[in-house]
């Protein structure tokens, strides 16, 4: 498997950021995937540490495709992709074979053996028990047993079971508080949509995640000895508001793009709100809740701001090495 993540890797390489996140996608869906979950139907996970590892492939995929080596939340990559986690997406594999072969015409051989395995074997064959534990887990038991397994139905259940599972994690962690408020809906979050602004998209998704690498963060991880801002003489930490809103070293930048916000068809002053309403709207997408125009246009601008601000960062910060 480590050949062909790296098979990805080489070729996300040379294919450059325009069109990355989703030729990342499709290499995902199209080549990764199908390789892991190849006749997954007749083969099971077997063991937490087999499903973890499979977990663990999944997420190094993702990382790889938003270029990013930040041990971040798993649970909020994949909703930011609108990836199903790789064990459920196998599970519906699963479900849907046994349901084939179980409705299969009694005539046909593998019916006949699988019967057979089914009425002799049921406690010995592990595959049995563990698929009525896949029906149960999404509240479908029934469906172990009937005739006319309804594959939309149990995939919608799955759909779900997968998405709530995932909202768990991410509110089991207090990095992750304003997270729960940023993504939209199901499915890839749409600033990743933009196929021109691939760097503004990764900066966004590792702010939206609580995982740009800022001193606060960079501290953290035991990386840096102070979570201090280095480019201001402020004495703050340096968190995400800070650097997108408040560091004076930044200011140079940042104000011009900020001051030029107007609302398109509502009448408020951005330059008036409170900050974790700037933020909410800047990259936490909130703008899509007073309409489409709005919701685009400070997506747009918070990208933009992002791309500046950071680029402006590395400059002071290889400066202020050099010096
Ligand atoms: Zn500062």
């Amino acid at each position: 498997m480590d050949n062909k993540i790296n098979f990805m890797s080489r070729i996300l390489a040379e294919h450059g950021n325009l069109n990355r996140v989703e030729f990342g996608d499709a290499l995902w869906n199209s080549v990764l995937r199908p390789s892991i979950s190849h006749c997954c139907g007749a083969w099971l996970t077997s063991s937490k540490e087999n499903e973890d590892l499979l977990s663990s492939i999944q997420f190094r995929a993702a990382k790889i495709i938003m270029k990013t080596k930040v041990n971040m939340s798993k649970a909020a990559l994949l909703i930011e992709l609108g990836w199903e986690p790789i064990n459920d997406f196998l599970n519906r594999q699963r479900a849907s074979y046994f349901s084939y072969i179980n409705n299969l015409p009694n005539k046909r051989l593998c019916k006949i053996v699988f019967d057979e395995m089914h009425a002799f074997s049921a406690h010995a064959w592990d595959y049995l028990p563990a698929l009525k534990t896949v029906f149960e887990s999404v509240g479908l038991d029934y469906l172990y047993h009937v005739n006319d397994f309804n594959k939309e139905m149990f995939n919608a259940f799955m759909g779900q079971f997968s998405s709530t599972k995932l909202r768990k994690e991410i509110m089991s962690k207090s990095s992750l508080r304003e997270y729960i408020t940023f993504y939209r809906h199901k499915g890839k979050q749409p600033y990743l949509e933009d196929m021109r602004d691939f760097e503004g998209s990764r900066l966004k998704l590792l702010c939206r995640t609580n995982s740009l690498c800022l001193n606060n963060l960079l501290n953290k991880m035991s990386l840096k000895n102070s979570n201090k801002c280095s480019l201001c003489d402020c004495n703050v930490v340096e968190d995400l508001c800070h650097f997108l809103l408040l560091c004076p070293a930044l200011e140079r930048v940042r104000r011009p793009l900020l001051n030029d916000i107007s609302f398109n068809t509502v009448e408020l002053d951005f330059v008036d709100l409170p900050n974790y309403i700037k933020i909410k709207l800047l990259i936490g997408d909130c703008g899509f809740y007073i309409n489409e125009i709005e919701g685009m246009y400070l997506d747009g601008i918070g990208r933009n701001l992002l791309k500046k601000l950071y680029h402006e960062r590395n400059i002071i910060l290889a400066q202020s090495n050099v010096l």
